[in-house]
Parts: C-alpha cells; structure tokens; sequence
C-alpha cells in the first residue's frame, strides 16, 4: 500500500510499505477513505527526531471502510463505516472504565512512563503505524472504532477522531461559568474548534488570538473576538484585561503548545515569571527562534485569579519551564492532558446531523490525495495558503 513515511526533519514521503495484516483475533483492517494532519503532526516533523525511525507510518486521524475483521470480532462486519480514536484504549480496563481512555493501562507505553498508544506517533507511544496510509490496522474492533451512518461524505465524522473530543474536553475542563468568558489562544484546528464549542455551549464571549490573518478572520466569521498577537506582542494580557473590566478571562484555553510563535513579550514575561533573571535564563533555555514567553506563560497572563486554564497544547518536557509562582498567586486551576476521545463520542454524536452547529461539513480547508502529503505537511507548517485542516483521501 502507499503510506506517508518519516524520513528526518521536515523530510516526509509516500512509499510503498507492506498491507497491514490481522495480528489478534480483535483486528479490524480499515480502508482508509479520509485522514487529517494535525498540530500534533508537526511536532513528528519538526522537534520528535530523536523518537522516530525511518520508514515511521504518521497520522492519527482516520476513518473508512472495515475491510477485514478478525475471528474474535463480534460487532464489525467488512462494508461497515467507521472513525478511529487517536488513542488506543480496549474499553474494559480501570483507567477505560472511567472515561480515562488517553491513560489505558492494556496499551500503556512503561518504557516512556506516556499513557495509552497511538496511532502513528513513534516509539514514544507504541511505536504503532499511523492512518495517513491506504490501510489501517484497528485493534480492539469491538470497542475502538467508532461506528458511523452512511449518510453523509466523510468529513462529518471524521474529526470525531480527534479535533471534535479534543475540543469538547478542552472546553469541558476549562469550566467556563454560565454566561462566562474565554480566551482561546491558537486558531489552528483545535483552538478553531474549541471556540465553536465555547460559544455551542453558552460562553458569552469567546476571544480567539492568532498571528495568521486567514485563522483569525476564520475565527471572527464564527462569533468569536479576535486579537492580533502580531499587533499586540506583549500587550495582549493588558489588552484581554481591558476587556474583562480588568481581570482576564474566566478561562483559557491553550491551544498552541510547544512551538509557540511570539513576539518580545517581555514586559508580561516578567509578569508573569516574577524576576527578571529568572526570565533571561528562561530565554537561554529556549529553543532558537521561540521567545522568552511560551503560550502557556500567556495563558497564566491572560486568566483571571481563581480562573482555569485548560491546555490542550503539547509540551515536551523540562525545558518548558512553570511560572510557579504566578499559578500559586494568581490561584489558577489548571487541566490538561490527551483527548480521552472515545469518552466523548456519544455526547457529540447527536451535533453531526444536517443542522451542522459546529460546521464541520465545511471546516477542511484543503482535501488532497495522499499522494500531495508532503507538500502539505510543508504548507501547514508555515501556515500558508489558508490552509487550516487537510484531509487526506488515501484509499478511495
Ligand atoms: P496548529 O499548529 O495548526 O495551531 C497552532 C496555532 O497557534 C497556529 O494557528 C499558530 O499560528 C498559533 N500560535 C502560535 N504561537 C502562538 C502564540 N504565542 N499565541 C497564540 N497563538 C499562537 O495546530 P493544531 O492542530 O490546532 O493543534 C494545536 C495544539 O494542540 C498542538 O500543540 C497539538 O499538538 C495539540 N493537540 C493536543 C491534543 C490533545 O489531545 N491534548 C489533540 C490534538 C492536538
Ligand atoms: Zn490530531
Ligand atoms: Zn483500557
């Protein structure tokens, strides 16, 4: 089959890889007939080298056609439709059981102390091949998948794989109050779709802040109040609190993750960080080309005291540092973590029908053949040419 294969640093192809097989008896081989590329995608081509080898199947979000199903699935049969969770959770043990999925103790990865596999997300996760691929090996047929209707062209379900659950939890852990405020920081896919849900589920006022012109009109076109970060730079805490009578909002949500783009931001950096030392070592620590601020620094600027902030983005590990002391001053709650996707599902369900109030029918930017992936993966990275969300038709 043609499958999209890491190689190195921003260096992406499709080849020829060997079909997926039936490995346990509660497989399911699906076609895949659409597969996204997501944020999460870029950290694999852009910072993960270390954890990759080459030849790595990527991709985590995909639907299509069971193929093929192993002896000991009860509840797929070849011809059904259906959408696969980013994370791979068996729907029976403790952590499943409570609507844990993204910390499944049956696919746990020890050897990094990370919680449930994924699909295409390196040894880090399971080292388990990824859907921006022709086939897909599921396992778990019985409770992972997600069965979909026929009744409308992929898109209105595909994102049940990830952007939908990711931000329904985003929005549900940042416990915006009835009539509340949000800031939602990143108008890439997930932030996009965060602040659809907010204002879904009754936000007053949602503001969205970005750099890229294209996601912010995006964003405005939907309700949401947008601020310019590329005007703003360090200004934007000032300029949410102008807005909140002073305070912040009730909540943010973080959506932007480790490779924050920014600008000086110095002025709220100590802010935020206490000491200016303290700021300055910061930014040595620092990868080159990200300033001294990261988004999560922006987000503790941004809330209120006794706010939450619900981070959706990625961090990488101890060179994010923790503004300690302003989290404990300030009072801040703080949630986060990987979509328990399958935890979601059937409350989300019911919004995918022809009244579309989250406008997943149109969301995709760009649909491409498989074939075209590597010169999206280029295109989304630089965030060029309106592309927001790509989707992948690899096995159609
Ligand atoms: P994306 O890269 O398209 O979106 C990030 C957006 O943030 C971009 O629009 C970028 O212009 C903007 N940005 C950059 N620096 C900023 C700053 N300082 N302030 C405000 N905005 C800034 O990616 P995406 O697909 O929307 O994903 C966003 C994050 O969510 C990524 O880190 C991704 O890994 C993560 N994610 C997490 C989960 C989860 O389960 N928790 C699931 C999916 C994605
Ligand atoms: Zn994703
Ligand atoms: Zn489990």
């Amino acid at each position: 089959m043609r499958a999209l294969t890491w190689h190195g640093q921003r260096d992406v192809r499709v080849d020829t890889v060997p079909d997926p097989v039936v490995v346990d008896p509660t497989d399911v081989i699906v076609r895949v007939t659409s597969t996204g590329i997501c944020g999460s995608d870029l950290h694999l081509y852009e910072l993960f080298g270390p954890f990759l080898d080459a030849g790595d199947i990527l991709g985590h979000e995909a639907m299509g056609i069971v193929e093929e199903v192993g002896p000991g699935v009860r509840t797929l049969v070849p011809g059904d439709r259906v959408v696969v969770p980013f994370n791979i959770s068996c729907g029976t043990c403790w952590m499943c059981g409570q609507g844990l999925q993204s910390q499944c103790e049956t696919t746990q990865v020890t050897e990094y102390g990370m919680g449930a596999s994924l699909f295409g997300y390196t040894k880090l996760y399971g080292q388990v091949p990824g859907g921006q691929a022709e086939f897909l090996r599921v396992p778990f047929g019985d409770t992972l998948p997600v069965k979909v209707p026929d009744d409308a062209p992929d898109q209105r379900y595909l994102y049940l794989s990830d952007v939908l659950p990711t931000a329904w939890q985003a929005v549900d852990y940042a416990g915006i109050p009835p009539g509340g405020s949000v800031t939602v920081l990143g108008l890439g896919p997930i932030g996009d779709m965060a602040a659809r849900v907010a204002l879904h589920r009754g936000a007053a006022e949602v503001l969205g802040v970005d750099l890229v012109p294209e996601r912010l009109s995006r964003a405005r076109e939907r309700g949401v109040r947008t601020l310019d970060l590329a005007e703003l730079g360090d200004g934007l805490g000032d300029r949410i609190r102008d807005l909140t009578d002073g305070r912040g909002t009730d909540a943010v949500i973080e959506a932007v993750g480790m490779e924050a783009h920014g600008a000086p931001f110095t002025k709220a950096a100590q802010r935020v960080t206490g000491l200016l030392p303290d700021a300055l070592g910061r930014k040595l620590m620092t990868k080159a080309g990200v300033d001294s601020m990261t988004a999560f620094d922006a987000a503790v600027d941004a809330v209120r005291r006794g706010g939450t902030i619900s981070l959706v983005g990625v961090y990488g590990g101890a060179v994010d540092p923790v503004p300690m002391r302003s989290l404990f001053d300030k009072q801040i709650q703080l949630r986060m973590g990987q979509a328990n996707v399958r935890h979601w599902v059937d409350e989300i369900l019911p919004l995918l029908d022809d009244s579309d109030p989250l406008g997943v029918d149109e969301f995709a930017t760009h649909v491409l053949p498989l074939e075209e992936a590597p010169q999206a993966y280029e295109t989304f990275q630089a965030k060029r040419d309106g592309m927001v969300k790509v989707v992948l038709t690899p096995g159609r």
